[in-house]
Parts: structure tokens; sequence; C-alpha cells
């Protein structure tokens, strides 16, 4: 069965050059010319993944996003935006979008970065359970948990909480997360790391300021803390 992607893009341009290419490409494709009838594509039924563009009549890309992810539906999404400042993707991320583009692109680098985020998506480890109390990861059923409480968390810092777990306690470079978490991806660099890191501590930690789970380790990377003491 072709894997189905939701293109949610209102200039007509793009949106057909999209879907030429993704169904060139092997997928199915669904298009949405506005925000309403995206969203609600994507609760009628949810696609393997969604390219959806930032500004959209109806609901823009940051709606769409916080709305499917507070109905917990972990559909990858790869967000086209025409404004290239750090902040609005940083936002983006905090809402869980998994990867960006920025218009211009080229049909080339964004049907790579949507293998890339499906090849991410599909390598499920299913050992069970990682507990370093009191944050908790059920492998099996992609969950995690901070004491009680589920935790909103994208693929990608999934991905990455998963890692840091595995090896607590070990330094954990940049490199090894882009080897372990894009694969081959070409297009991503130790700033995207960074980037994923960032909305995932404001996910766990208790105080930003002083991370008391995810350590930075200067100029190598990231340590999950071993000795976390709870206040
Ligand atoms: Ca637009």
């Amino acid at each position: 069965m072709p894997r189905r992607i939701l293109v949610i893009e209102d200039e007509p341009g793009i949106r057909l050059a999209l879907k030429d290419e993704l169904e060139f490409e092997g997928f199915e494709v669904e298009v949405a010319v506005d925000g309403v009838t995206g969203l609600a594509a994507i609760l009628r039924s949810p696609p393997e993944l969604v390219v959806l563009d930032l500004m959209l009549p109806g609901r823009n890309g940051f709606q769409i996003c916080e709305e499917i992810r507070t109905r917990e539906i972990r559909t990858p999404i790869i967000m086209l935006t025409a404004r290239n400042q750090e902040i609005d993707k940083v936002r983006g991320l905090g809402l869980g979008a998994d990867d960006y583009v920025t218009k211009p692109f080229s049909l080339a680098e964004l049907v790579a970065r949507i293998h890339a985020v499906l090849r991410r998506t599909h390598t499920h480890d299913d050992s069970g359970i990682l507990e370093a109390a009191p944050i908790k990861l059920d492998l099996r059923k992609h969950s995690a948990f901070k004491g009680d409480i589920e935790l909103q968390l994208t693929d990608t810092e999934f991905r990455i909480l998963t890692l840091l777990l595995k090896r607590r306690g070990d330094v954990i470079t940049r490199d090894d997360f882009l080897k372990q978490i894009w694969g081959e991806d070409v297009y991503v660099t130790h700033r995207t790391v960074d980037t994923h890191v960032a909305a995932l501590r404001k996910k766990i930690e208790d105080d930003l300021e002083h991370p008391a789970y995810i350590l930075s380790v200067r100029n190598v990377g990231y340590r999950f803390n071993e000795n976390i003491t709870r206040s």
C-alpha cells in the first residue's frame, strides 16, 4: 500500500509541484488548500506525514501543529516557512514539528527530508521500559512520563531522550546524536541537535537556567544526569 502524505499549502504552484513530485516518488498524496480543511483531513484519518505550510488561510501552521499534538496525534510534520527567523523554528519545534524547510526550497531537498523523517519515525526500539526516576519511557507504546504526567514529545524528542537514557551518565556527542537520530541525512547540523534538546528541556526540566536532567558538556554534547537528586 502506498504511503500517504498530506500536503497543506495554499499556493497552487507549490501545491501542484509537490503533489506531482511526491506521486512520482511513489507516495499517495492528498492535498488541502487551507488550514481548516487540512486539519479536518488529519483528524479524519492521520496520514503517514504532513507537509504543512506555515502561512495559511483559516488556521495557520502553528495552530494546526498545536491542535493535532494536543490531540496526541503523532504524525510527523515537516513545516514550510517563508520566514527564516530562528525564533519561528524554535516556536514551531515546541509545538511539535519534526523538521523545517524554508521557501524557496528545491523539491529534491524536501523529498530527502521526507525520507529522513519517515526513516527515523519507523525505526522503533521495542525493548520495553527505560527509567531514570522520575523520567520513564515506554518504548513499545512510544510514551514518556515525568512522574505521573505524560510528556507531549515529538518523535525526534522521544528518540533523543531514549538515547540519553539508554546511555545515561555517558557524554553523547552531537555527532553521536546526528548518527543515531538522523542517520545519513546530510541536511542537519550540530545546531539542529541543540534546537531539539532545547525544546526537550522545556518539557522536562524544572528550572531551565539550571538543567538537572539533561546536562550540557561544553563543546562536546550532552549527558543524562545519572545522579538526579529530587527536590
Ligand atoms: Ca502560504
